[in-house]
């Protein structure tokens, strides 16, 4: 099915308000960081560095769409790992995802991410800068 590009802004649009707030997901976070480096195949195919932070009141747009042209029903779905950070009470976690999706040309893109979560102390503390992450 083709859809235009407006719509598939909407559906995305929609999709991303049902994920619910980072709030409303996992109670108890600040703020939630993704570093990752995108990769087409290949030893040496840095497509892109990217760096997402989340505060609570965000939406949980925890799924990342691939970066391939053309690519469609792929994406990198990062709530898992989220969910599995915060169920384990850790602060840092690195791994690497690849899509599933289909058209593509040369082989399947990956991700290599580290997820970073600050989690709310009961006392109120003022977050760290971010100032950090903009060396990305
Ligand atoms: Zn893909």
């Amino acid at each position: 099915m083709r859809m235009t590009y407006k719509e598939k802004q909407g559906l995305e649009r929609a999709a991303l308000a049902a994920t619910g707030l980072v709030s409303e997901r996992h109670a108890g976070i600040s703020g939630i960081e993704f570093q990752m480096t995108y990769y087409r195949r290949g030893p040496d195919a840095v497509l892109m560095k990217r760096t997402l932070s989340f505060t609570p009141g965000d939406y949980a747009g925890f799924h990342l769409k691939c970066m391939e042209d053309g690519c469609t029903g792929g994406g990198f779905d990062l709530a898992p790992v989220v969910a599995g950070l915060v169920n384990s009470r850790k602060k840092s976690i690195k791994g690497k995802l690849f899509c599933h999706g289909d058209n593509h040309s040369v082989g399947h893109a990956s991700i290599e991410y580290e997820v970073n979560i600050q989690y709310a102390k009961q006392t109120k503390e003022k977050l760290p800068s971010k100032a950090a992450s903009k060396n990305l």
